[in-house]
C-alpha cells in the first residue's frame, strides 16, 4: 500500500502516519516525489484499512500496489530514480559507462587499463577482486590485495570503482573502496547477501541471474530496498537459453519491460551478454537503443592473456571506437554522454 501526502505536510502528520503503520508491524518508507510525498508500506499490509488512512491529516490518496514487488514498482514511485555518486549520476539523462577488466590481476594491469579509460572519458572503473568462477581451479581474484589496488588506482585517476562482493563477511572491506557494489548474476538470489547490502549506504549494481525472470530480478531488488538502501541499479547481462552460438542470450526485451515496471535505472552488460569480443559493439549499441541508462563493458589492454573473460574483453582500440559511436547515439535516444 502507498499513502500519498501533501508535499509540504507538517512533520507531525507524517510521523502520525508512520506510527500507525508501525503499530501494525509493517514498515514505512518515505519516498519524496515531485507532486506528493509517498509513504510506502511493506510487510503484512493486508490488515491495514485504506479508509483509516484516508481520514488522516495531509493524506491525498491511498493506493494498493498490485505488484509482488512494492518499493521497486512504478506504482510506488513514478519518476525515474537518479543515483548520485561523486563520479557521476546513474539514471535520468546521463548515459553511464562503466568499463574495465573482468578481474584485477596486478598493479601494472589495473593502472594501465585505468589510464586508458580515464583518457577516453570514462568515469567508472570496473574490476573484480572477488571473482565467482564456474571452476574452483580458475583464477578467483586477488581478494583483499585486489581491493587495495582498486583503492590506489581510484586515488590516482579519480575514477569511481565498481566491484563485486561475494559474501556478507567481506561487505565492510568492499564498501571501503567501492562507489558501486556489484552483486553478480550467481548471487542475485542470495537473499542473505541482498539483505546485508541493503543495510549499506553504497549504491548496488544488481545483475540478473542466469535463469531469472524479470520479476525475479525485481523481487531481488526489493530485498535490497526493503532494508533501506534505495540506490539500486539493475543490470541485464544475458540469460541461459538453448542457444549455444553465443555465451548467453542478451535479453534486450527486458530493458523496456523493466523501464515500464520500475523507476530504477537499468544498465546492459553486452560483454557477458554475448561473450564474443568482436560482437560486443553491436550489442552495446543495441542496449542503448533499447533504452538502457548505460553499459558495463569489459576492457583489457592484453585480452588474449587476461586471467578471466579475455575472449569477451574489448581492446582499448575497440573500446575507443565504441565510445565514439555511443557519443553519436546518445542524443538520438535522449541521453547525454558527458
Ligand atoms: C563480471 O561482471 O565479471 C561477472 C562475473 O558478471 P556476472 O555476474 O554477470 O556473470
Ligand atoms: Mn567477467
Amino acid at each position: 500500500m502507498l499513502i500519498l501526502m501533501n508535499l509540504n505536510a507538517p512533520r507531525q502528520d507524517v510521523e502520525d502516519i508512520k506510527n500507525k503503520i508501525k503499530s501494525h508491524n509493517c514498515q514505512a518508507h518515505e519516498i519524496p516525489g515531485e507532486i506528493n510525498l509517498a509513504i510506502g508500506i511493506t510487510g503484512p499490509s493486508e490488515l491495514l484499512y485504506e479508509d483509516d488512512f484516508r481520514l488522516m491529516k495531509s493524506v491525498v490518496d491511498v493506493v494498493r500496489v498490485s505488484k509482488k514487488y512494492k518499493l521497486v514498482s512504478r506504482q510506488m514511485k513514478n519518476n525515474d530514480t537518479i543515483i548520485n555518486t561523486k563520479y557521476g549520476k546513474i539514471g535520468g539523462k546521463e548515459l553511464t559507462i562503466i568499463a574495465g577488466p573482468c578481474s584485477v590481476e596486478n598493479r601494472d594491469q589495473i593502472f594501465r587499463i585505468a589510464e586508458i579509460l580515464k583518457n577516453a572519458g570514462v568515469k567508472f572503473l570496473r574490476g573484480g577482486a572477488y571473482k565467482p568462477r564456474s571452476s574452483p581451479y580458475a583464477f578467483r581474484g586477488l581478494k583483499e590485495e585486489g581491493l587495495k589496488l582498486l583503492d590506489e588506482v581510484k586515488k590516482e585517476f579519480e575514477l569511481g570503482i565498481v566491484t563485486e562482493v561475494l559474501s556478507p563477511d567481506t561487505i565492510h572491506l568492499v564498501e571501503e573502496v567501492a562507489d558501486i557494489i556489484q552483486i553478480g548474476a550467481r548471487n542475485m538470489q542470495n537473499f542473505i547477501l541482498l539483505d546485508e547490502v541493503g543495510k549499506t549506504k553504497t549504491p548496488i549494481l544488481l545483475k540478473r541471474g542466469l535463469s531469472a525472470t524479470v520479476e525475479d530480478l525485481l523481487l531481488s531488488a526489493e530485498y535490497i530496498m526493503a532494508q533501506g538502501n534505495f540506490d539500486v541499479i539493475l543490470c541485464e547481462r544475458g540469460i541461459r537459453t538453448f542457444e549455444t552460438a553465443t555465451r548467453n542470450t542478451l535479453d534486450l526485451n527486458a530493458v523496456p519491460v523493466i523501464k515500464k515496471n520500475t523507476h530504477l535505472p537499468i544498465l546492459v552488460d553486452p560483454s557477458h551478454g554475448i561473450g564474443i569480443r568482436d560482437k560486443v559493439q553491436p550489442m552495446a549499441l543495441a542496449g542503448v537503443a533499447a533504452g538502457a541508462d548505460g553499459l558495463i563493458i569489459e576492457v583489457h589492454h592484453d585480452p588474449d592473456n587476461a586471467l578471466s573473460d579475455g575472449s569477451q574483453s574489448l581492446t582499448p582500440e575497440q573500446f575507443q571506437k565504441l565510445y565514439d559511436k555511443l557519443k553519436s547515439l546518445a542524443p538520438i535516444v535522449d541521453k547525454e554522454l558527458l
